[in-house]
């Protein structure tokens, strides 16, 4: 059952106010293991015995990413070994490895060699963890061959919890899903039940589709991005402006919006909009949850898409759906 992870704000005061919001329950938490691991301060309390939840405060299921954005050929500032033992040692449910990020434009041999590269750390980090969940990432870049060969050496590495990296350069505002679905697809066709994370997708118009071709996890600070720039997430996409609400055509029952004397106050004012993005996406996936125990997706899909190209005529999100459910 699909299950978001909002990317925790350690400097906003925002974040933890919405994490004891009854109304807007979050089921799990992304964080930034590196931030923690570089910050003095927050070491130094890790060493004394600190741990990550009491760190954060959330009671819930607490992932760690490795903030692993760096180039291949540049020198590393941690080494893989080091940042998973720092996981494991600050009791994150979920640890990840140092992995290679691979863009679109990176070439097949290129795409390779990250590849091997992160499968090596991946299977250097598993033996180095006892109370996490080591995952094991995907990458292989835009070469399908690549990203199959690499989930099936996951598995046989014996990883039971499976991510999928180097998709965000897909996500675009034309909502073209057809190669984010492929790959999907095609790893839910080899990984059996095992659990299988989408990096970076917090947008809740694509999330059902996601969720229909096979994902389980998704993780995002989109609710802050989205709100910087102005934009009021939907179950049906994001809005810049507030003609649809004012013509009666959605209305939203966070907290935010049902305080909001006129339904277009809460897009000028970037705290509400950004705790209104973030109840959206929670909200999204819980109703998302509720249409595929009763076996209704294809028709919730149905509906959503009628509104959404209602809405956004040029995107590309039907002709996805439409292509992965040949
Ligand atoms: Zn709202």
């Amino acid at each position: 059952m699909p299950l978001f992870m909002p990317v925790y704000q350690s400097n906003s005061a925002l974040f933890p106010l919405h994490i004891a919001d009854a109304d807007c329950p979050i089921d799990a938490c992304m964080v930034n293991a590196y931030f923690l691991y570089k910050n003095r301060a927050t070491r130094t309390a890790f060493e004394a015995g600190l741990t990550l939840r009491e760190h954060v405060g959330f009671p819930r299921l607490l992932m760690t990413d490795s903030g692993a954005f760096q180039g291949f050929d540049r020198p590393l500032l941690l080494s893989n070994k080091a940042i998973i033992k720092f996981q494991e040692r600050i009791a994150t449910d979920i640890a990840s490895p140092l992995d290679l990020v691979t863009p679109p434009g990176d070439s097949r041999s290129l795409a390779e060699r990250k590849m091997e590269a992160t499968l090596k750390r991946v299977a250097e980090g598993l033996p180095l963890v006892a109370h996490s969940l080591l995952t094991g990432v995907q990458q292989g870049g835009r070469f399908l061959d690549l990203r199959l060969r690499c989930l099936e050496r996951l598995l046989r590495m014996g990883c039971r919890y499976l991510a999928l990296g180097s998709l965000v350069p897909f996500f675009t505002r034309n909502h073209d899903l057809t190669f984010v679905g492929q790959v999907i697809r095609d790893a839910r066709s080899v990984a059996g039940e095992v659990p299988m994370h989408v990096y970076g997708a917090g947008d809740p118009v694509e999330l059902p589709l996601m969720a229909a071709m096979g994902a389980d996890v998704f993780d995002s600070s989109s609710y802050v991005h989205f709100a910087r720039q102005g934009y009021y997430m939907t179950p049906y996409g994001a809005l810049r402006d507030p003609g649809p609400l004012l013509a009666g055509e959605y209305r939203c029952g966070c907290a935010s919006c049902r305080q909001a004397a006129a339904p277009g106050d809460v897009f000028a004012d970037e705290a509400r909009l950004t705790a209104h993005n973030l109840w959206t996406i929670c909200d999204s996936v819980r109703r998302l949850r509720q249409q595929m125990a009763s076996g209704r997706l294809d028709q919730w899909m149905d509906q959503l898409l009628d509104q959404h190209l209602a809405w956004f005529p040029a995107s590309r999100l039907g002709v996805s759906w439409n292509a992965l459910h040949e």
